[in-house]
């Protein structure tokens, strides 16, 4: 059966398709208000964050929420630090960089677990506000919320955080965190169909930062979000079909209790990385969000276990980029998968390998990994 292993979209639950099978109703309406005071009741909750946080629910992939967040709470005259380990680290500094937004980067290099001596020199160094992406999904690495916590509060920062792969899939309590701004996407960890991202503020935020500042974007003024939300409203058409899947998820999520559901994908995770010992591959050492599991193989057969797969099984993997990609594969645990779609993958990596290794004899010489 063919399956996605992968982090967004992912393999999505059959209540799901269920609701997208249906046709989208008229959203001006007393009736789709009511969805939406629900949808964002509940988000609230699943979030950890106070009744009085606002939500922006655009009609956009998560960058769009991630270039909405950044225009509305910060302008010329802050000075961010961006926790840049990955793709998406390095995307918040282009994002700052075409908004014109000052802002230094703290890198974390390749195969290294954020820590405390990594902050050592940023400290009292004149920043306003503080950009990560939690789980940076590229490497899959959960940084620590309570290291990140601890220097926004020394340093008094305005913290955003980019939940989009940790939220529903680890442990997270927005408020216990300090997040003063979080990001999540339809096509993660809700396992929806892409084209939803929000947005969510806390109070303080809205009024010290949000109200105060005028973004040079119409549709992105999250201002016109945050008071029409009030009645259930978006000022644009919102992605209607979506919504009606998130309103659906979120029920059910709510329903089961959310550290059941955190709970389900931990096991995966940890199911997948025991059986994954028989590929003799790497699996790396920093901490791991949930979602998601890079392997890495001693040879360069990423590319061709990725096309098999796809080919001869019909299961989708993501591949990793730049100088990674003839070497590493990373695997979801999110979405409508069970342990043993991770039995059948495994195999079927298993089995792609062997055959190679057949390929190999009087073939190409041994190449060594970088
Ligand atoms: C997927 C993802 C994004 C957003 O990507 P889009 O393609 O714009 O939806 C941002 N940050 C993280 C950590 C992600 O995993």
């Amino acid at each position: 059966m063919a399956r996605l292993f992968t982090v967004g979209p992912v393999q999505m639950h059959p209540r799901t398709m269920a609701v997208k099978s249906q046709s989208v109703p008229y959203f001006r309406t007393a009736d789709f208000s009511t969805v939406m005071a629900e949808i964002d009741k509940m988000l609230k909750a699943l979030l950890k964050t106070a009744p009085t946080s606002k939500c922006a629910y655009l009609t956009a992939s998560g960058t769009g929420a991630m270039e909405a967040a950044i225009i509305n709470l910060f302008t010329s005259k802050d000075k961010l630090l961006i926790i840049n380990g990955g793709t998406f680290g390095k995307r918040f500094a282009l994002i700052c960089e075409v908004c014109g937004i000052p802002f230094e980067e703290l890198i974390v290099n390749e195969g290294c677990a954020l820590s405390r001596r990594h902050f050592m020199e940023f400290d009292n160094k004149g920043f306003t506000g503080l950009l990560v992406n939690l789980d940076e999904s590229s490497t899959g690495q959960l940084y620590d919320a309570f290291l990140i916590k601890d220097f926004c509060h020394r340093n008094h920062l305005i913290l955003v955080i980019d939940a989009m792969t940790t939220f529903l899939c680890d442990p997270f309590d927005m408020d216990h965190f300090s997040a003063d701004a979080v990001i999540i996407s339809s096509q993660k960890g809700l396992a929806l169909s892409p084209g939803l991202s929000t947005v969510i503020v806390n109070e303080k935020t809205v009024e010290n930062r949000v109200n105060h500042i005028a973004p040079k974007s119409l549709y992105f003024n999250l201002k016109d979000y945050f008071s029409d939300i009030a009645r259930g409203q978006t000022p644009y058409t919102p992605a209607i079909g979506v919504l009606l899947e998130m309103h659906d998820m979120l029920r059910n999520i709510s329903c089961k209790g959310v550290e059941n559901h955190i709970a389900e994908i931990s096991r995966r995770a940890r199911y997948f990385r025991e059986k994954a010992k028989v590929l003799c591959v790497d699996i790396p050492t920093y901490p791991l969000s949930n979602c998601l599991t890079p392997i890495s193989f001693q040879v360069p057969i990423a590319k061709r276990v990725f096309d098999e797969l796809k080919k001869d099984y019909g299961y989708t993997v993501n591949p990793s980029g730049g100088i990674k990609a003839e070497y590493q594969l990373r695997i979801s645990h999110i979405g409508d998968l069970d342990l043993s779609d991770y039995d059948s993958l495994i195999s079927a990596i298993q089995h792609i390998m062997n055959q190679w290794a057949r390929d190999q004899v009087g073939g190409a010489p041994f190449e060594e990994s970088p």
